[in-house]
């Protein structure tokens, strides 16, 4: 099944609210996508028909287990992209921002290789010297001088 750009925001958006609260509040849902009531309303009432989401007692809104799955992996997208665009120096709030925007869009084969790259990069020891050098070349334009073996 294709999901709209939407119901992913949707859905990433009542994953989060669950994580961060344990329920999912029509009213905090809206605020979270800065969208309007009657807007929540609807695209929950689809949810629910695609069998994502539930109404719970008292208007509470929470996710199938097949609603959950498709939200787990949106915020793994989501992550790796924002994680992605930070090791190329994106402004923190601008990585999350953009990350939102690309997340939908993306072959998973590259986020399969952005996610490989993040990973790779978490497990080094330490600042690898290239990146110490893409630093100092953003910082000031000046590429770092090659540095050559003799002969
Ligand atoms: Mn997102």
């Amino acid at each position: 099944m294709r999901l709209t750009r939407s119901s992913e925001d949707y859905l990433e958006a009542i994953y989060l609210l669950i994580q961060e609260k344990g329920y999912a509040r029509p009213k905090d849902i809206a605020a979270h996508l800065s969208v309007t009531s009657p807007s929540v309303t609807d695209m929950v009432k689809r949810l629910t028909d695609e069998g994502l989401a539930v109404y719970e007692r008292y208007g509470m809104v929470t996710l199938t287990p097949r609603g959950e799955k498709i939200a787990r992996d949106m915020k793994t997208r989501h992550d790796t992209i924002a994680k992605m665009l930070r090791i190329l120096l994106v402004p923190d709030e601008i990585a999350r921002k953009d990350a939102c925007e690309i997340e939908h869009n993306l072959d998973p084969a590259t986020v399969e290789q952005f996610r490989n790259f993040v990973r790779f990069m978490e497990c080094l020891p330490e600042e690898p010297r290239w990146v110490q050098n893409f630093k100092e070349y953003c910082r000031t334009g000046v590429a770092p001088k090659c540095k050559r073996m003799k002969g």
